[in-house]
Order: C-alpha cells, then sequence, then structure tokens
C-alpha cells in the first residue's frame, strides 16, 4: 500500500487536516506512527507530543550496580533520561551550574536567620508553588507509569511556574525530584521503573522561586493492591510529622520534636531514622537548624519568631538503620524492609506555626 500518510488525519489538538507528515523521531524509536499536517502543527504539538520519546525498549534498560548486593527487591533501572533543560530566563541557585552550593558551605549550620517581612511573603509564594506541583505529580500516580515520567512532569510543572525545580544539580543530583519507592527511604533518583500494584512512593518536591525554595513530600499508595501493613505505617508517619508540628512555637527547644516523634512511632511498631533531618530552608535549600527525628538527640536551637524550618521524619517498617546505593544518593532501609516520609515547610509565627506548604481543598489524599 502505498502513502498511507494522506489517509490520516493531523494529530495537533483541534487540527482535523490530513496529515503531510510524521515524527521522525517516532519513526526512529519505531514507536506507533504519529501524524501531521504540516511542520507548523508538529512544531505546536511538541511539548505534549515529545514524552513519547521517553519510552525504552525493556531490553534496553539495566541494573547499573549488578554485583551490589541490595537489601531489597527494589532495583534501579537505566539508562536515565537525559537532563532535563531548564529555560535560560529562569532564575537558578547557584549549584545549578557548579554542582555544589558555595552559599550553603559559606554559612554556618549553628546560625538559623530570622525572616523579615519580604522573605516571608517569599516563602508563602514559593511554598505554595511546591504544593501545587506535588498535587500534581501525585495525580498523575498509577501503575505502570514510571518515575521518569514523574521526574518529567515536576520538571513542567515548575518551569511554567517560572521556578527552577530545586534538586537538579544540587550535589550533581541527576533529577527535578526525588521518588522513593518501598524500602528507600529518601532521595531516590527517578529512571525507567514502572510503578507496581502495590507500591508505596514518596514524592519530594522542592522549587526555587524569587530567590526563595520552598520544600515538602508526601507518601501515597499505588494502585489497589497496598497491603495494610502498609497504610498503618504511611498513617503512623504522618501523625508523626503533625504530632511535631504541634510542639512548634517560640521557645520550643528543636531537640524536643524528636522525642514525640520517635515516642508515637515506637508505640506503632515502627522505628525512626536517624541519617537525615529536616532543615531551614529560605534562601538556602539546607541550611540551620538541623532537626532530629528520633529521641535523645543534642541538636542545639531555640525556636523564635521568624524561624522558617521542615520537619519531614523517616519511618521504618522494621529497623531504623539504612544504607546508600552505589549512586551515591538512594537511602534504602538494611533490612529492606518499607519507609515512609513526610515534609512541611513551616514558619514560627508570634503564638505558635504557619504550615506554609499547606494541603489545598483539593489536594489528592495519599490513599
Ligand atoms: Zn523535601
Ligand atoms: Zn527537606
Amino acid at each position: 500500500m502505498a502513502d498511507t500518510v494522506a489517509m490520516k488525519l493531523c494529530e495537533s489538538n483541534g487540527c482535523d487536516k490530513p496529515a503531510a507528515l510524521q515524527c521522525p523521531n517516532c519513526i526512529k524509536l519505531k514507536l506507533d506512527p504519529v501524524y501531521f499536517c504540516s511542520q507548523a502543527c508538529f512544531s505546536k504539538s511538541w511539548g505534549e507530543h515529545k514524552s513519547r520519546h521517553n519510552v525504552v525498549d525493556p531490553a534496553a534498560t539495566y541494573d547499573p550496580f549488578p554485583s551490589f548486593k541490595y537489601t531489597g527487591e527494589l532495583r534501579p533501572v537505566y539508562p536515565l533520561s537525559p537532563r532535563r533543560p531548564v529555560p535560560e530566563h529562569i532564575p537558578r541557585p547557584d549549584y545549578a551550574s557548579l554542582g555544589r552550593s558555595i552559599s550553603e558551605e559559606r554559612t554556618s549550620p549553628l546560625h538559623i536567620k530570622v525572616l523579615g517581612k519580604k522573605d516571608i511573603e517569599g516563602m508563602r509564594k514559593v511554598c505554595r508553588l511546591a504544593r501545587e506541583v506535588l498535587d500534581e505529580a501525585a495525580r498523575a500516580l498509577k501503575p505502570g507509569i514510571t518515575t521518569d515520567e514523574i521526574d518529567q512532569i515536576v520538571h513542567d510543572a515548575c518551569i511554567v511556574r517560572d521556578s527552577y525545580p530545586s534538586p537538579l544539580n544540587y550535589y550533581n543530583f541527576p533529577k527535578s525530584v526525588c521518588t522513593s519507592i518501598n524500602e528507600v527511604v529518601c532521595h531516590g533518583i527517578p529512571d525507567r521503573r514502572p510503578l507496581k500494584d502495590g507500591d508505596i512512593i514518596n514524592i519530594d518536591v522542592t522549587l526555587y522561586h524569587g530567590g526563595y525554595h520552598g520544600d515538602l513530600n508526601a507518601t501515597y499508595t499505588v494502585g489497589e493492591n497496598v497491603d495494610e501493613k502498609a497504610k498503618e505505617l504511611i498513617k503512623t508517619t504522618r501523625e508523626c510529622m503533625e504530632k511535631a508540628i504541634a510542639m512548634v512555637k517560640p521557645g520550643t527547644r528543636y531537640r524536643d520534636l524528636g522525642t514525640v516523634i520517635e515516642k508515637h512511632a515506637k508505640s506503632c511498631g515502627f522505628s525512626v531514622v536517624k541519617t537525615y533531618c529536616g532543615h531551614g530552608i529560605h534562601n538556602l535549600f539546607h541550611c540551620g537548624p538541623t532537626i532530629a527525628h528520633y529521641a535523645k538527640n543534642k541538636t542545639p536551637g531555640i525556636m523564635k519568631e521568624g524561624h522558617c524550618f521542615t520537619i519531614e521524619p523517616m519511618i521504618n517498617e522494621g529497623e531504623y538503620q539504612d544504607i546508600t546505593w552505589p549512586d551515591q544518593w538512594t537511602a534504602v532501609t538494611k533490612d529492606g524492609k518499607r519507609s515512609a516520609q513526610f515534609e512541611h515547610t513551616m514558619l514560627v509565627t508570634k503564638s505558635g506555626v504557619e504550615i506554609l506548604t499547606a494541603p489545598l481543598a483539593d489536594s489528592p489524599p495519599t490513599f
């Protein structure tokens, strides 16, 4: 049969003209053909169309660390997609090009900034945008979607909000969001693994906008077959965060947050990760104070009006210990059992706390 292109119609939204050309990338990748009437319609559709090219033949994916002794069933699925570009007009933090943050390294972890009026407005704005982006990613969750596709959604959602995705190139982190599945405690790198019915996944989103960072995360169930133990873990983790937030007001010692978190986690049969902490956040992504989530910690500092920081407990189904994959980022439980996390960015007010990344009326539930 000759000239099948002529029998098709243009795929561009709202265009019904006869097709005259095919996407050359789709042909090269041997994907189902997609047709357009003209170069103009092809260009117009490019934003939506291009994600089709991210699919990789499953036979071409591989485990980059085949001799590593994994603690659970999860494996990285490489190759990672190429680094996503950020348009030139979007202001970026210092590490975006350097791969390390000189401004953070110059700041003492013992210093806690008191935010002024302008800083507070900036933090409210970026935290609201970060919440919108997390919600958009959460709505896309379903069995079969890859974490790389979630990364694309988060990246694009940041760009349309004139924001830089803070994780991108932060100490060489290769992607725009952290996606942490099942036994991953935190800092999972989005890759080609499709989500499975029964997984749990934490999505950790941070945006940089107007000179400020806003940071939040939540753990979600995937599909209809997540077991009760995992739901209990997720629920308990959120309660741990909420109980800590309830203590936030001027005069509270930062070290006392860990006491309530660990007490609640333990009472439900779970354990608290010690390796990773919450942090101060404003012009810098990570700075003082340090928020330890475990009991008997000795972190310094007393809350004052104008302090801004995260609380982000990681709670484990089994033992509290974690190890890191050879990618230098992915933290997993040592026993391979599951881990959950929730995070908000908050501001200490005159009499209590303002949760800057609070859910919106239409934010999707975690299960
Ligand atoms: Zn975060
Ligand atoms: Zn954080």
